[in-house]
């Protein structure tokens, strides 16, 4: 499985699986996901990731697909369900890491992203 961010490929960038992003950005687990992570849902047969999402037609041309959403409750999450703890409690991981949606595979933009948002990720940068 691999860390949190795969923006791990960007020179520079090493995702510390600290979790950060995902358990106080709440924008990474309370927010809405478009059209492409959804085609790529369902194209994968994801029913499990698909009924987390809300859709809501809010007029002909504005449609929110919102994340995560209890689909036993109705209420919005608190943390991600996907967020897993690694086994020694060292950090965290995803554990949707190959399906995730795009706004977390492209978290953090760049070193000033992480920086302003509190991700660690770039710290050893000169
Ligand atoms: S805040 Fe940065 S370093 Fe920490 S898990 Fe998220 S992407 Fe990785
Ligand atoms: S889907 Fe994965 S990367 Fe995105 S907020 Fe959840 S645990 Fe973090």
């Amino acid at each position: 499985m691999l860390p949190l961010s795969t923006a791990m490929t960007t020179e520079g960038f090493d995702c510390r699986q600290c979790g950060h992003c995902c358990l106080n950005l709440k924008d990474a687990y309370s927010g809405c996901v478009d059209e492409s992570d959804l085609k790529r849902w369902i194209e994968a047969g994801r029913d499990d990731l698909l009924v987390w999402v809300e859709t809501l037609r809010l007029s002909r041309d504005n449609i929110l697909h919102r994340v995560w959403v209890d689909p036993e409750t109705g209420d919005d999450v608190e943390r991600c369900p996907w967020l897993l703890d690694r086994l020694d409690r060292r950090g965290f991981l995803c554990g949707i890491d190959e399906v995730k949606p795009g706004y977390c595979r492209a978290f953090p933009d760049h070193a000033g992203h992480a920086k302003m948002t509190g991700c660690p990720g770039y710290d050893d940068l000169p």
